[in-house]
């Protein structure tokens, strides 16, 4: 049994620094290749590339993950210990995905619940970060709140990372995730959009583009006019907090944007 697993995150960006590349993938357990460029097992996804039923360029059809698993909504533990302010943040960025999969798909991704979690809810001895104590399976997920800095530092995080999604997948499947948010890293301005941008990961969308050199099928977000699609995604990797002093330059994205929704459309079949 192979089990991988890999870290999708949201970098803070603009003047206060967060240089670097993001660890996509920071480890993998149990013996599988390091690091496979592409993720396989979208069969479907791929015909619909190749038939011109999903027209994303070239330079995006890397860009997916394995989708949420099941055709059902899948529940969503959020952790009680989540303020009220943040909860009421979390719970808009469901919203907005619920109506964008209730128009094109049909069904709503997620339903929300509260839950106790377990600070320790990693094991820190483990060797295998899948192995986590949080609600849920079979798809379903939890939203975590983590204040524990040696965790972060663990799974390859810095303070230029508010918020991750851990997935771990067996073969092509997903088997399970769980997101991670550092409400100490996370401006109040700016929850919705961090939240909205990891269920982005949470459904399967990886990055609109690619934070380093890019490939054919990954492009690079080096170069990207301002006004780019890729740009303009909630999905791009980076989302500036602008200038500490003035505030200026922070970035806020609250709704998904053309083209978080034509890769949606592209992953689950959707209308675009
Ligand atoms: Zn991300």
């Amino acid at each position: 049994m192979t089990i991988s697993w890999r870290i999708q995150q949201i970098l803070k960006g603009g003047f206060q620094g967060a240089k670097g590349a993001s660890a996509m993938c920071v480890a993998l357990v149990l013996g599988a290749a390091a690091c496979a460029p592409a993720e396989s097992g979208l069969g479907a996804l791929q015909e619909a590339i190749s038939s011109g039923q999903c027209p994303v360029e070239s330079d995006q059809v890397g860009s997916f993950l394995p989708s949420l698993p099941a055709q059902r909504t899948v529940t969503v533990s959020v952790d009680a210990r989540f303020s009220t302010a943040e909860k009421a943040a979390i719970s808009d960025a469901l919203s907005q995905w619920n109506r964008w999969s209730s128009d094109s798909v049909g069904r709503e991704f997620f339903e929300q619940t509260t839950a106790s979690i377990d600070s320790d809810f990693f094991p820190s001895e483990s060797a295998n970060p899948c192995d986590f104590a949080v609600p849920g399976g079979d798809g379903d997920f939890a939203i975590v709140r983590v204040t524990d800095e040696a965790l972060w530092s663990d799974l390859s995080l810095t303070s230029a990372n508010p918020a991750a999604t851990l997935r771990c997948r067996q073969g092509d499947s997903l088997t399970r995730q769980v997101l991670m948010i550092r409400s100490d890293l996370v401006r109040s301005e700016q929850w919705m959009s961090v939240v909205l941008h990891e269920l982005g990961h949470v459904v399967g969308l990886d990055h609109s583009c690619n934070l380093g050199a890019g490939t054919d099928d990954f492009g690079s977000c080096t170069g990207l006019d301002s006004d780019h699609p890729y740009r303009a995604a909630v999905m791009y990797p980076k989302l500036s907090v602008g200038s500490l002093s003035t505030g200026r330059g922070l970035e806020v994205k609250e709704s998904l944007q053309e083209n978080d929704r034509l890769r949606a459309a592209c992953l689950y079949g959707g209308a675009l």
